[in-house]
């Protein structure tokens, strides 16, 4: 049978328009930073510089949480619900008329291929503010007594690996329960950020209620210790995490972690191969597994564990690892230089320790950071890469027997974020999912999200829910 190449598909990146360099956003305005230090954003596929960020230090953070002080007084927390909703609606709406540009800057700025970007970053970065534009009025039916109120000003702290989706889950149940944000993302990957600024000025957001500053981990740390916050939330490393947690104890704030994970996907001799061959690949190659929930730990049942294998390389050998741009691209850049060493360093480790190590023949870019998808068999619980978050590429195979002895291992991890299992029994999902230690479970499919599901972790994956009604707590006094 004849094979037909791909023909590159890129998309332009003409419709962004990505300027040198960019100030804070604080009290609804552009403003230089008074610590007089920048630092630079690259992409990843290429490491061209893309612009130069503030990096917001002391004084800056103080005029963000001040201005989302005075914001909190006089006008949001004083506005009636129903004219809350109208300011999300209408970011949402713009999100939606920007959604091309967003999806091209966000796979400039973190190197995910633009089909997850425009598929499924962007379109539920709306559906957030569409879905929590409709609680603003109701919040007194949320569950959370008769006359739930905000809390005040958050400090908003997200990661790199969805920029601006792990914004739209903090600010739009923020918004929505009446509190104003000041938010920061991470260091590599401020610009969706910087544009969503530039979306609350085109919606008529008054000023202070969103305040974007960028900078690295000491401006995150001086953000979540300022004073003046009432409520911080996290979604980033469990290391952090913990040092967030400590930092705070004591102090009236209210805590949210969204941290690390290392998923176990469970696959059953009865479940439909190639459904779950399709299943893990998306589960750990998504987004290069720089997702906290990725099925990192394949637990495959050991009758099957064989064919199941041999069908799983086949399918890797056709993943596209390239430009984040071309729309043929499955596994796009690794986000930064100190992830991609991270990644090398835990892989090499897995070798060291014995596992085995297969990828398919691959060829990677000369510039910019990259991994091939990776396979581990061999691996036994005690190995680094079954226990630590890789958050790359990489997915570790494991093998059991039984359904007992599955749960055992699924549930053998400091992490509980999430989980899948593959059978066509729905009893024995029901039966599984139960006695899983992980925020979320996910029969036969796997990375579903949907903004009306709550989603976080027990143990060292954090603690709190985003998204859906339970979302609403964490920013509401009752
Ligand atoms: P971090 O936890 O350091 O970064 C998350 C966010 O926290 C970033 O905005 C970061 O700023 C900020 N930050 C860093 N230090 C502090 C601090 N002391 N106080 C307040 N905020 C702070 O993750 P890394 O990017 O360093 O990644 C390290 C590892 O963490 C990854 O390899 C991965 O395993 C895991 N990780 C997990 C994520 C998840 O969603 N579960 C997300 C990201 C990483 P800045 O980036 O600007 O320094």
């Amino acid at each position: 049978m004849p094979t037909f190449e791909y023909a590159p598909a890129p998309e332009s990146r003409s419709i962004v328009d990505i300027r040198s360099s960019y100030g804070l956003f604080i009290n609804g305005d552009f403003v230089d930073g008074k610590s007089g230090e920048t630092r630079k954003t690259v992409n990843p596929a290429s490491e061209e510089v893309l612009a130069e960020v503030v990096e917001a230090g002391a004084a800056d953070v103080d005029a963000a949480v001040s201005a989302a002080r005075y914001a909190y007084d006089r006008v949001w927390s004083r506005m009636r619900g129903a004219d809350r909703a109208k300011y999300l609606y209408r970011i949402a709406r713009i999100v939606q008329e920007r959604a091309r540009e967003l999806a091209v800057l966000e796979s400039i700025d973190n190197g995910k291929p633009i089909r997850e970007s425009r598929d499924v970053d962007i379109p539920l970065v709306a559906a957030h503010f569409f879905y929590y534009a409709g609680w603003a009025d109701k919040l007194q039916h949320a569950g959370f007594g008769p006359d739930p109120r905000p809390i005040g000003v958050a400090g908003q702290v997200i990661p790199w690996n969805f920029p601006l989706l792990m914004l739209a889950w903090k600010i739009a149940p923020a918004l929505a329960a009446g509190n104003t944000v000041v938010l920061k993302p991470a260091e590599t990957t401020p610009l969706t950020a910087l544009a969503f600024a530039e979306i609350c000025r085109q919606a008529e957001l008054p000023p202070g209620v969103v305040n974007i500053i960028t900078g690295g981990g000491d401006t995150g740390r001086a953000l979540v210790e300022h004073a003046d916050v009432d409520k911080v939330a996290f979604t980033g490393s469990t290391e952090v995490g913990r040092a967030i947690a400590k930092s705070i104890a004591g102090s009236p704030k209210r805590l949210t972690l969204e941290l690390g994970g290392k998923a176990a996907n469970i696959v059953f001799d009865d479940a439909p191969i190639d459904q779950a061959v399709e299943g893990i690949v998306n589960g750990i190659f998504f987004n290069q597994g720089h997702v906290c929930c990725a099925g990192s730990r394949l637990l495959v049942q050991e009758s099957i564990a064989e064919p199941l294998l041999d069908s799983l390389k086949r399918r890797m050998a056709l993943l596209r690892v390239g430009d984040p741009l071309d729309k043929n691209t499955d596994v796009g850049a690794i986000n930064s230089a100190a992830q991609l060493e991270r990644i090398r360093e835990l892989s090499a480790a897995g070798e060291a320790e014995g596992a085995d190590r297969w990828s398919p023949p691959c060829d990677l870019p000369a510039r910019g950071f990259w991994f091939a998808p990776t396979l581990f068999t061999g691996v036994s619980q005690a190995h680094r890469i079954a226990r630590e978050e890789i958050f790359g590429p990489v997915l570790s195979v494991l093998t059991f027997r039984t359904p007992a002895e599955a749960v055992e291992k699924a549930n053998n991890t400091p992490y509980g974020l999430s989980a899948g299992v593959w059978t066509e029994k729905g009893s024995r999902i029901l039966a599984i999912a139960d006695q899983l230690r992980a925020g979320v479970v996910w029969a036969n499919t796997f990375n579903k999200f949907d903004p009306a599901s709550p989603f976080g972790g027990y143990k060292e994956s954090g603690y709190g829910r985003e998204g859906g009604r339970h979302g609403l707590e964490a920013y509401l006094a009752h």
